[in-house]
């Protein structure tokens, strides 16, 4: 059998940048603003810098407005709160999103709760999770619409397709599969209790791997022709003691039994920042009550 051919995230992620570029072009001119994306980060994370320092640039390269809110370590809940108050309320501020992992003395949940949903960019709010779940119209996590997305590279109508989900938390793997349901795949959410996980996924027309272990799914884990999306983003040190990033997929072997597969890096992380940027239009849609310009249409 040939290869896997492989799904280039970073392709598919610059494609829907640059719609999203139209598109805020054309709220500009039709409707006389652009919509404009809150970043809070909370600590010096040296990796959430770098990922807060990303969503800005590409949200100015978008044409939109980038507001960043770096908040020192020792941060109190109450504060970061009122941070969030004050971001509810501003007219210029469509999207909102808190970084996380927080510090210790702040409970996450009080957080995303506080976050006007209408304004919840990553779509972790109780009443986006409701929405999604019911199918209302609700801003929904930026991973698994990339994971989506990504699929459908391989196959544009995923009807049908038996898809097996490795991994149940509440930003990638339960809303993924709320998605898959709605492009009518048949769904198993598996995870770490999950009896004989290798045979669960070799059930899989499109098998997702959202876990956190380097390399666990093996190419023996695979129903030939499949359509793997890998979502880990894990870093191993390498013998000369350098680090490299791995995926949860062991890759070279998947790539001998996959129909199509998502590299790391270059798969899905790339089109989380572009997913991010079309919520943010969203959004600001949704608030002003207009419809989703047309380079958008689809997403
Ligand atoms: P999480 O730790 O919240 O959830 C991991 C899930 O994997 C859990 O539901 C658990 O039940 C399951 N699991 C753990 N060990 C298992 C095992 N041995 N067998 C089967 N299932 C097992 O993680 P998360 O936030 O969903 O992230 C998962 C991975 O995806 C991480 O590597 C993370 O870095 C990556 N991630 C990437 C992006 C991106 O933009 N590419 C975004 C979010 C998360």
């Amino acid at each position: 059998m040939s290869e896997a051919s492989i799904i280039d995230g970073k392709a598919l992620a610059a494609q829907v940048q640059e719609r999203v570029r139209a598109a805020v072009e054309e709220l500009k001119k039709r409707h006389g603003f652009v919509p404009g994306l809150a970043v809070v980060l909370v600590g010096d994370d040296p990796a959430s810098r770098v990922y807060v320092r990303n969503k800005g640039k590409r949200t100015t390269e978008a044409g939109m407005k980038s507001f960043e809110y770096q908040l020192p370590a020792d941060t109190g809940e109450e504060a970061l709160l009122e941070r969030i108050a004050r971001l509810n309320k501003s007219p210029e501020v469509h999207g909102i999103l808190v970084q996380l992992p927080l510090p210790k003395q702040i409970n996450p949940d009080r957080v995303i709760d506080a976050i006007d949903p209408d304004k919840d960019v990553d779509g972790f709010h109780v009443i986006n999770a409701g929405r999604l779940a019911v199918g209302r119209p609700a801003l929904v996590p930026c991973t698994p619409l990339g994971c989506v997305l990504l699929a459908k590279q391989a196959k544009a109508d995923l009807t049908g397709l038996e898809a097996v989900i490795i991994g149940r938390s509440n930003i990638v793997g339960k809303p993924l599969a709320q998605l898959l349901l709605r492009e009518n795949c048949t769904v198993t959410i598996a995870h770490s209790r999950t009896r004989d996980l290798p045979e669960v996924a070799r059930r899989a027309d499109l098998l997702v791997a959202a876990v956190g272990r380097p390399e666990l799914v093996r190419g023996s884990w695979i129903k030939p022709g499949a359509i793997v999306i890998d979502v880990g983003i894990n870093r191993v040190e390498r013998e000369n003691g350098k680090a490299k990033l791995v995926g949860d997929v062991a890759f070279g072997e998947a790539k001998e039994v996959a129909g199509a597969i998502t590299p790391v890096p270059g798969g899905v992380g790339p089109m989380t920042i572009a997913m991010l940027l079309v919520n943010t239009v969203k959004a600001a849609c949704m608030q002003r009550n207009i419809p989703l310009p047309r380079p958008l249409a689809g997403l």
